[in-house]
């Protein structure tokens, strides 16, 4: 599979192919990626940090400090020494968006700690057990006790206050079958994970059971929750709603092909030849791994994805 080097970076910050390129970092790289950790504040308490992997909200005030995701497993001692430089404090609570190794990386360190860790309960079963990603040719072991997630939800919405109100609910197996939001509406903010992309052509995990039709129902679900100065922050950066309606638009009328190719009976070299990704090309780059892999996840889905087509 030839992959782009701007490719196969999303990919290894999306999914975690972190563990593979760890394997010969270096006591430099570390400190290297320990000083690239970049804090944006954002007023009201709120803060971005990037550069741990995916993007982690840090959510400070009186109850203490929430984060929505943690990073990557190697950036965690840094992140949280940033965290305290900035709060003085250990975060109490933290959320998973979903279960890849970007996000999951204060799981243990918070985890052993006694900090609440909230996340949808597929996300919770994905780190119970070992996930074998074909796609990746990778295996991920499953997370120690401790690190798990201890406060889970199914196929709903919650809401808990700490500090801001916090509104967390369930993005129906777009990226993965376990993505979730959460969203503070009162700052007009909502944190999405991987199921929005911020540059380059999504993933559709089907790994983790993510897929196409998911992904199009999420992110219709989502732009509900957004106005023009909504604030979106994706693991790859932060984007506004006519992003979001940009990526939808992308997949309804790539689902539609699919679909097309899938009931005429074709087969996925075919469909990539035809180029069906063409006019989105100078926007998301290359499609190639996206359009395998929404390929691949439709297999399970194929009474369904004309349904999804039908949108575009
Ligand atoms: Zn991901």
């Amino acid at each position: 599979m030839a992959l782009s080097r701007r490719r196969f970076l999303h990919t290894a910050s999306c999914t975690g192919t972190w563990l593979a390129l760890n394997l010969g970092h270096t006591a430099n790289a570390l400190a290297a990626d320990n000083n690239a950790l970049q804090w944006q504040d954002l007023g009201a308490g709120l803060a971005l940090i990037q550069g741990a992997g995916g993007a982690v909200l840090v959510v400070d005030g009186k109850d203490g400090v929430a984060l929505v995701d943690g990073g990557n497993t190697r950036s965690a001692s840094a992140l949280l020494a940033l965290v305290k430089s900035h709060t003085g404090k250990q975060p109490k609570l933290l959320f998973n968006s979903h279960c890849h190794r970007d996000q999951i990386g204060c799981n243990q360190t918070l985890g052993k700690q006694g900090a609440t860790i909230i996340a949808h309960e597929n996300t919770r079963l994905w780190l119970t057990t070992e996930i074998l990603s074909k796609w990746e040719h990778q295996v991920y072991p499953p997370l120690p006790t401790e690190a798990l997630p201890n406060k889970t939800f199914y196929y709903d919405s919650e809401t808990i206050e700490f500090n801001h109100k916090l509104n967390y609910g369930y993005l129906p197996q777009a990226h993965t079958d376990g993505d979730i939001y959460v969203h503070l509406s009162e700052q007009n903010l909502v944190c999405v994970g991987d199921v929005v992309s911020a540059s380059v052509y999504p993933l559709v995990d089907y790994a983790t059971n993510g897929w196409i039709g998911g992904m199009i129902t999420s992110l219709t679900q989502l732009l509900t929750l957004c106005d023009n100065n909504t604030r979106i922050i994706a693991s790859s950066g932060v984007v506004n709603k006519a992003h979001v309606q940009s990526q939808l638009d992308m997949c309804s009328a790539v689902a539609d092909r699919i679909g097309t190719a899938y009931y005429k009976g074709g087969s996925l070299v075919e469909f990539l030849a035809d180029k069906p990704t063409a006019e989105f090309d100078a926007k998301w780059g290359n499609a190639e791994l996206f359009l395998r892999m929404a390929w691949e996840g439709t297999l399970p889905h194929v009474t369904e994805i004309r349904r999804f087509g039908k949108r575009a």
